[in-house]
């Protein structure tokens, strides 16, 4: 396995709900590294540019809204099958679909509202950590 970055975020639902340090004892349980980490709150802009694969679709609108409504947590995370392992971790997009034990089933309330995103292949991880974090901001 090669060690891969991903990038991820702690949605607006999960920090409004004070569940961000369970999601964060989670990846380091896992034994993912955080090498970086920020608090911000999205733009209507920032969240086209990074969601840009969704812009066109019919769940846009509510998916811009959920994520600008407040602050969210942006992290770079790097190991062994990075991508693959957080997106377990994360569990299924849909809560109810999510395996038990996983993150969205357990912080997730809607397919909108799902607590946790992350990276889905190399291509993305590589455009999303680079649209959040400078390198000197990876440690
Ligand atoms: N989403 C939604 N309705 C849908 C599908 C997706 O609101 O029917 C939201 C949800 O928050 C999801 C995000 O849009 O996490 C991105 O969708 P994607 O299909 O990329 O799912 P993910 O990669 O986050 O599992
Ligand atoms: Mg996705």
């Amino acid at each position: 396995m090669a060690i891969e970055r991903t990038f991820a975020i702690i949605k607006p639902d999960a920090v409004a709900s004070r569940f961000s340090g369970q999601i964060i004892q989670a990846i380091e349980d896992s034994g993912l590294q955080i090498i970086g980490l920020k608090r911000a709150r999205l733009t209507p802009g920032i969240c086209k540019g990074f969601y840009h694969e969704h812009v066109s679709k019919g769940f846009y609108a509510e998916l811009e809204a959920f994520m600008t409504e407040g602050p969210v947590i942006l992290m770079c995370l790097s190991g062994d099958d990075a991508i693959k392992k957080w997106r377990d971790l994360m569990g299924a997009t849909n809560p109810a679909n999510a395996q038990n034990g996983s993150l969205r089933k357990k912080f997730g309330t809607s397919i909108g509202r799902n607590a946790t995103h992350g990276s889905d292949s190399p291509t993305s991880a590589a455009f999303e950590v680079s649209y959040f974090f400078d390198s000197s901001e990876l440690n």
